[in-house]
């Protein structure tokens, strides 16, 4: 039996340039950066979160950012696209918002009952703008640049690019316990259960070449945990089918397993708690560098050896 779980806690993708990246998720989709630390496993990158305004599960992008490293390449076995939620209504606003900043845009298209704006990030990372009903609520950052009626509202999912959609289905819906909905123009769309739920479509390319892990794409997707317990169900699972999962890791802000799918995918899944708040005051989330414990004696190397990074004003 499959555990029930609430849809997606977050993206990781890798960008280049640290500023530009800040610039464009904050400054222009309007996102609040809930934390500035370094990736656990290199220090010499930062990792950069943004969310919503106390960057809550479902609503977090985070980057790695590797300056000048090769651009990767986009192919199966990767997120091709995260699709973030707009209200219904706000789409000529974000029509507008994109062309005063220079951002290229495909024209708005159907896509099931939503209306997809389809853009790349400056590391050419492609996201989207999902406009459908039900894109609204959620915990807008009243700092943000974005007015809160048209803001983003999280992340409504993601599109995963497969050699084979039959291998991506049987992890999906029997393991993580998504069902099989509608299709539409060769894509097969996965609903979470619960309130608000994500989609996760999956696009099959037969002969698709695989994708190249670097700057530009995305690192992995995190479905959340409710709670430790949980985790550590899902983990035992995951082993009794054979795939190769991690131990449980802390990364400070939830603790996570990882694993592959058998389409390639990274899958991490993460649980709600402790979140962004642990380590820092909510009203000055992502202000600082942050530290994990073990890291804090290195503090001055590894400051000296990051590009500094400003907020947008
Ligand atoms: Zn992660």
């Amino acid at each position: 039996m499959s555990i029930r779980f609430a849809g997606l806690h977050h993206v990781t993708a890798i960008a280049g340039n640290p500023q530009e990246n800040v610039d464009f998720y904050a400054g222009i989709l309007g996102l609040r950066l809930v934390k500035k630390t370094v990736n656990f496993d290199d220090d010499r990158s930062y990792h950069l979160y943004y969310g919503d305004a106390a960057g809550n599960p479902g609503t977090i992008m985070t980057f790695f950012t590797w300056p000048g490293a090769p651009r990767g390449r986009i192919g199966t076995g990767q997120v091709s696209a995260t699709s973030f939620a707009v209200p219904e209504d706000s789409l000529g606003y974000w029509l507008e918002r994109l062309l005063q900043y220079g951002v290229r845009f495909e024209q708005p298209v159907r896509r099931f009952d939503e209306t997809v704006v389809a853009f790349r990030d400056p590391d050419g990372i492609p996201v989207e703008i999902v406009a459908r009903p039900g894109n609204e609520g959620g915990e807008i950052w009243d700092r943000s640049p974005v007015p809160a009626e048209t803001a983003i509202r999280g992340i409504s999912g993601v599109t995963l690019l497969e050699r084979s959609a039959e291998v991506a289905e049987n992890v999906l819906t029997n393991l993580l316990g998504f069902e099989k909905a509608e299709e539409w123009d060769g894509r097969t769309r996965y609903l979470s259960a619960g309130s608000g739920g994500s989609f996760a479509d999956v696009v099959a390319v037969p002969e698709g070449a695989t994708g190249q892990e670097a700057v530009g794409t995305v690192h992995h997707v995190a479905w959340r945990a409710p709670d430790d317990q949980t985790l550590e169900a899902w983990r035992g699972e995951i082993e009794d089918r054979g795939l190769n999962v991690t131990t449980v890791l802390d990364r400070k802000y939830f603790h996570s397993i990882y694993f592959r799918e058998p389409g390639g995918v990274l899958f991490e899944i993460a649980t709600d708690a402790p979140g962004f708040a642990v380590d820092e005051d909510p009203d000055h989330l992502g202000e600082s560098l942050n530290l994990p414990p073990w890291l804090e004696n290195d503090r001055e190397r590894i400051e000296e050896a990051l590009p500094p990074v400003k907020l947008p004003v």
